[in-house]
């Protein structure tokens, strides 16, 4: 499983707090700091992109 942040986004925090493990904040953009999503951190990244209030979390299986 992959993420990405699109442009979308508002640089909120919100994914960094769910999923400290996978989503950075950099200036004013979220990043995405791991290549695969370990197994492990699956659900709470999924769960980040549900809740983004910019739905700028682009997840791929
Ligand atoms: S939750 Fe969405 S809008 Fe907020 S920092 Fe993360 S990607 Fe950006």
């Amino acid at each position: 499983m992959k993420a990405t942040v699109t442009e979308e986004c508002i640089a909120c925090g919100q994914c960094v707090e769910i999923c400290p493990e996978v989503f950075v904040l950099e200036d004013d953009i979220a990043e995405v700091i791991v290549d695969e999503i370990p197994e492990e951190y699956q659900d709470k990244c999924k769960e980040a992109a549900e809740e983004c209030p910019a739905e700028a979390i682009i997840i791929e299986e």
